[in-house]
């Protein structure tokens, strides 16, 4: 049996989260052991936002480009996947090698080490024959996986999950798509702009199912122009693979197409993480923190694992609460001011430490200075990167009405608003503000549209301040930009 080696702070997982504090942590003097089995950066860099934006950015030039023709002349355009692939795999992936992302952890003082981690008793995470013992803590930032609905036949055929998807050098000609949530529309508007026949097969009885109907029915809309069929309602019974076609069997209807890809959704994997050891219950879909990130005596966990939301923004807010929590668990440790004092921090951590809450202050969480910020997710943004984009904040309309708020619903068609009728070709959207009439304030949104994703910027911050509904009247909005829809929006409020 190994000895344990004693180091400050032990991080599992790699990912956008753990990257982050471990390296924070590293920088600030501690002694941060990073564990990764894959890859360091997770799913964001090399199978996730990155990539799959790049392939959208690609797509979307080439919906541009056909707009010409309404708008500007007459223009052909002849898709080409290889430069999209190719760039991809050159620049925003290096071929998937992490090289450049361990000597960034490294380069802060971290110690890296490449393998699976498992929680081994109290304070302690096992690698292979190596095991840590954690002075401060450890953090589990071991994110999620695909998680494949158990529809008889699939486990055995050749089916893609986001990575195949990513990493596909030739495109089918016809791809299935099961599941019509952010990530399956995204994609498929990608692949059937590259000329691949698409359809989406989706459950639930609209598409991006948890976000407002209006939101849905403009992105179905968007999709089918592009040639996407999309079937809502339909419950996959059966899988088959007969060496060159799948064919999905759902409710006496047949869909085939050359590839599947399945996006029903992420799943953490508990099981793996040796809970058991700390007298934590792993048979639950995800980790339960408070809202210091905290799962229990000493660990602590970031990211898509605490399911709260699985996006790399929630990752890197939760990241700053973690390294913030965790020096402050050192200082406690040593003997020092809790963290509502003008704490300084004992050991090589020193200086460090308090260059961390500055940075806090000016782009995490908030909280009072000097303190540990709260968790707070009332102002949780949410970006699908269909064109027209689909941004939310906060509460829907059936959310809102469904925790007893008084809500009155404003809204504005984006086409009727002077940028969108001049912009044409291109512009369906709209804004929908959800507020609170007792409290004079709103609680959620939905901006969609060309710029939808930039649009609803405005609207976290007014959720998230809690800035009053009669402040937000008497703005000025600049003429004629997009944003501007929010101001008709406010006055449609009832
Ligand atoms: C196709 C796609 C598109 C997306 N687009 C967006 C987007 O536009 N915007 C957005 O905000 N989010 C997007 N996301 C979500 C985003 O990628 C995740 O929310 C983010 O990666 C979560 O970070 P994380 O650190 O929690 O986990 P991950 O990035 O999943 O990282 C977890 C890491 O832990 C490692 N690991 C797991 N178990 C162990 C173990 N036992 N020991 C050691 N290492 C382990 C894994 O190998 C992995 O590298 C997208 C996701 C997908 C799939």
């Amino acid at each position: 049996m190994a000895e344990p080696e004693l180091v400050d702070v032990v991080v599992v997982g790699l990912g956008v989260g753990g990257e982050e504090v471990a390296g924070r942590l590293a920088e600030a003097g501690l002694t941060v052991v990073g564990i990764e089995r894959d890859l360091v950066g997770g799913e964001c860099p090399y199978w996730g936002c990155i990539p799959s934006k790049m392939m959208i950015r690609a797509a979307n030039a080439l919906a541009e480009a056909h707009r010409v023709n309404e708008l500007a002349g007459s223009a052909q355009v002849r898709p080409d996947w290889a430069p999209v692939a190719k760039r991809i795999r050159e620049e925003a992936t290096d071929t998937w090698d992490d090289r450049v992302a361990v000597e960034r952890f490294t380069g802060k003082g971290g110690r890296f080490v490449r393998g699976s981690g498992r929680l081994d008793g109290p304070n302690q995470v096992r690698v292979g024959d190596q095991v840590f013992e954690a002075r401060y803590g450890i953090v589990l930032g071991t994110g999620t996986r695909p998680s494949i609905p158990p529809i008889d036949g699939l486990a055995d055929t050749p089916y893609w999950t986001n990575h195949q998807a990513i990493e596909v050098e030739e495109l089918p000609a016809s791809l299935l798509v099961l599941g019509g949530g952010a990530i399956g529309l995204e994609l498929a508007q990608v692949f059937a702009r590259f000329g691949v026949q698409v359809t989406v097969i989706e459950a639930a009885d609209q598409v991006l199912a948890i976000e407002e109907p209006e939101a849905s029915e403009v992105a179905a809309r968007a999709l089918r122009a592009d040639g996407v069929r999309i079937e809502t309602g339909v419950r996959a019974g059966r899988v088959s693979h007969d060496g060159t076609t799948f064919t999905v069997h759902a409710d006496g209807t047949e869909f085939t197409g050359e590839q599947l890809l399945v996006v029903t959704g992420r799943r953490a994997h508990l099981e793996e993480l040796g809970l058991d050891t700390v007298g934590v219950d792993a048979a639950q879909r995800y980790l339960p923190v408070n809202e210091r990130m905290h799962v229990t005596e000493g660990i602590w966990a970031v990211g898509d694992l605490a399911g709260e939301g699985a996006f790399t923004h929630i990752a890197m807010y939760q990241a700053a609460i973690v390294v913030a929590d965790v020096l402050d668990h050192m200082r406690h440790a040593n003997g020092g001011p809790d963290a509502s004092g003008t704490a300084s921090v004992v050991g090589g951590a020193a200086g460090a430490a308090s260059a961390v809450g500055g940075a806090m202050s000016a782009g995490g969480p908030t909280a009072a200075p000097g303190s540990v910020p709260r968790a707070d997710y009332r102002a949780l943004p949410r970006v699908t990167f269909t064109d027209p984009e689909v941004g939310a904040v906060g509460l829907t309309e059936r959310q809102a009405r469904e925790r007893g708020i008084n809500v009155q619903i404003g809204y504005a068609d984006l086409t009727a608003s002077a940028r969108g009728w001049i912009h044409k070709a291109g512009n369906a959207g709209f804004i929908k503000l959800i507020a609170d009439a007792d409290q004079g304030v709103l609680v959620g949104a939905t901006s969609v549209g060309p710029a939808g994703g930039e649009v609803l910027s405005a609207l976290v911050v007014a959720v998230h301040a809690a800035v009053p509904v009669s402040h937000l009247r008497h703005m000025i909005y600049a003429y004629p930009t997009f944003h501007r829809a929010i101001e008709d929006a406010l006055r449609s409020l009832k």
